[in-house]
């Protein structure tokens, strides 16, 4: 049997790092070998594994990935971290500034990665399936509708406007609308309608842990790939 996957989790402590360590715990390609968080950790060590400061990201054990799910002034750190171990990173956190998206193409020469604003595995695939309709269904009209919870405050959504690139790059001409109410974790529809015929390919999610399980499927497909920047669709079989 081959060793597991050395991982460290970066941006431990917010919503998304709680639900990569949860998953990645039960997860026996990986081993956990610390976590990463902005404060001073209570307890160095919870359930067996190893917690430090964002201080610390120096010391922490050698490692074979990183996912990050943290906040842009954080970004840096992790990145810089990965090049000087050439470990590979995953990364979904949102809101770089272009010079980090700059870092982030001069570091794929150096070592594998992966960054998205969205790890679902289902939102990669119909971004493919988007692709081929757009390019397949020349004239047809397009429309995006995405449905989420009444907190969520930009619209279109980020995911919507990503689909909508997808789209526009096979030649669509997409129009966007955007319904908030109750408690929806996020729904995609992409329509292509013609004269008197209309394909409609849709997405629903359920639940948040799916860009975690993403995250992680990323995480998993890197081992032993060359440097290089790749997508979450690249990671589908
Ligand atoms: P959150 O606010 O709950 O968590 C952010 C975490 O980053 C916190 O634990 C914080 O302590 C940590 N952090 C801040 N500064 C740090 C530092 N210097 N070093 C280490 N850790 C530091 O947010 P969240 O909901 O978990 O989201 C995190 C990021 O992931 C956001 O950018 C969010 O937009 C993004 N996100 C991406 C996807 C995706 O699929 N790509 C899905 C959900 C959220």
């Amino acid at each position: 049997m081959t060793s597991p996957i050395r991982l460290l989790i970066h941006g431990a402590n917010g919503r998304m790092g709680r639900a990569v360590r949860r998953i990645a715990a039960e997860d026996a390609r990986f081993t956990i070998v610390g976590v990463v968080s902005r404060s001073t950790p209570e307890a160095r060590v919870v359930d067996g594994i190893p917690f430090f400061s964002d201080s610390e990201l120096g010391g922490v054990p050698e490692f074979d990935v990183a996912i990050d799910f943290s906040l842009p002034e954080a970004f840096d750190g992790i990145l810089g971290e990965c090049l000087k171990r050439g470990a590979a990173l995953v990364s979904g956190t949102t809101g770089l500034g272009d010079p980090q998206r700059v870092a982030l193409e001069t570091a794929s020469a150096r070592i594998p990665l992966v960054w998205a604003s969205n790890f679902s595995l289902g939102v990669a695939l119909l971004h493919q399936l988007v692709e081929t309709a757009a390019a397949r269904l020349p004239g047809w009209d397009c429309d995006i509708v995405e449905s989420h919870h009444v907190h969520k405050k930009d619209a279109p959504s980020g995911t919507a406007l990503t689909l909508g690139a997808t789209a526009e790059a096979s030649g669509a001409r997409p129009h966007y609308a955007s319904l908030r109410a109750g408690d929806i974790v996020g729904e995609h529809l992409v329509q292509f309608t013609g004269q008197g015929e209309r394909i409609e390919l849709v997405h629903r999610a359920t639940d948040r842990d799916i860009f975690a399980r993403g995250a992680i499927h990323a995480a998993a497909w890197l081992q032993g790939r060359p440097a290089g920047r790749y997508q979450v669709g690249d990671t589908l079989g």
